[in-house]
């Protein structure tokens, strides 16, 4: 080697882990010679009733269209989310997953000598879209595991440009209420840009959760992103939204990729948003397997954290990669989270029912209980 390649990286960069995804299912398969089809996989939050047929009828129409480029500026799909959230269409933003969305604010807000402030135990994306811009990530310790933010509010300096919030949180489901939201969107400084994660908002039940979007009004240096790749089920195709000021989405607009979202990812969006019962669906099926593995890990005597997501963090009290370990034997794929400061913990999608008899059967089996 002639020179060392590592070293010549930005320093931020340097020190970047990269972000382990849950097992792909045909790696285990190929691992432990199984069939495939016999694997749970309940690692990536991932909505497990499969796409909705309206869905895939919107992108076979869409295949003849391949050889073009999609429309850059989204504009179906924008227009839609619009109306929907009664949003000016200049106020809406596109990614290739709302991952995108968090980077075109670290790009076009972060750099060396500027920090963003986020959430011990939170998404491992903030860390990695701001050391990769040579900004300071800071983290700020959780308090019983949710996002402590009054210690948030304390950790922003005059070189805080961004503070990422996640409600709920991935990976711990904790969530915050509207009266927290608000107190702390009306103490942070007008120059820092808080962008508040909404991946999950889909879930809840009215109320359940603070509406973002209901801020946006009195909160200019408010950006809320949101998803397709959970409770709409189109993970595969990377589709994400932010909606935030004109202002700020102008300049998001500026270091976008020309086409960052595909033309099928665009029109299976618009299908998915026009499928209401495909979300109702997607809700009623997640809270009833929320309580079938909340009621199993109580049988199994686990404590768990209360979640507001599709997925669970559940606390084996002593390091849980052994475990993990055995339900991977077994064919079941859940999410360490180790990573995330949580070693004794899994965390666990929720799947249907009977893919969360199968994981609770085999828990059962490897606890010996
Ligand atoms: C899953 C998830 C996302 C969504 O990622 P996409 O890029 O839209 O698939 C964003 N934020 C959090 C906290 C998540 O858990």
């Amino acid at each position: 080697m002639s020179c060392d390649f590592l070293a010549l990286a930005q320093p931020g960069v340097q020190k970047l882990s990269p972000y382990v995804p849950g097992k792909p299912v045909d790696e285990l398969a190929r691992e432990l010679n199984l069939d495939p089809r016999t694997i749970v996989k309940l690692a990536s939050n991932e909505n497990p009733l499969g796409p909705s047929p309206r869905v895939i009828e919107a992108i076979r129409a869409q295949l003849d269209e391949l050889t073009r480029y999609p429309d850059g500026n989204g504009f179906l799909l924008k227009q839609k989310l619009a109306q929907r959230y009664e949003v000016g269409i200049e106020q809406v933003t596109l990614g290739n997953g709302s991952n995108d969305i968090l980077e075109l604010v670290a790009r076009a807000y972060l750099a060396p000598g500027l920090n963003a402030v986020f959430s011990e135990h939170a998404f491992a994306v903030y860390p990695i879209a701001t050391q990769a811009v040579g900004a300071q990530a800071k983290a700020v310790p959780a308090k019983q595991w949710g996002h402590d933010l009054d210690a948030m509010l304390a950790a922003i300096d005059t070189n805080t440009r961004v503070v990422f919030i996640a409600n709920p949180n991935n990976p711990t489901g904790t969530w915050f209420g509207a009266e927290a939201l608000e107190r702390f969107l009306v103490a942070v400084p007008e120059h820092v840009l808080v962008v508040l994660d909404e991946a999950y908002i889909e879930y809840a039940a009215d109320g359940e959760l603070p509406d973002g979007l209901a801020f946006l009004n009195t909160h200019p240096n408010l950006l809320v992103s949101r998803t397709f790749s959970k409770a709409y089920g189109l993970a595969a195709l990377r589709v994400g939204y932010a909606i935030c000021s004109a202002q700020i989405a102008d300049v998001l607009n500026r270091v976008r990729q020309p086409f960052n979202v595909n033309s099928i990812a665009l029109a299976a969006a618009c299908a998915a948003l026009d499928d209401g019962e495909y979300l109702n669906r997607s809700r009623a099926s997640n809270a009833a397997g929320m309580q079938q593995l909340e009621a199993g890990f109580s049988e199994l005597g686990l404590e768990w954290i209360p979640s507001r997501g599709n997925f669970i963090a559940v606390d084996f009290g002593q390091d849980a990669a052994p475990i993990n370990q055995a339900l991977l034997r077994d064919g079941v794929i859940v999410r360490p989270v180790a990573g995330y400061g949580m070693p004794t913990f899994l965390r666990v999608s929720i799947g249907t029912e009977t893919e969360n008899a199968r994981f609770l059967d085999v828990l059962r089996k490897v606890l010996g209980r």
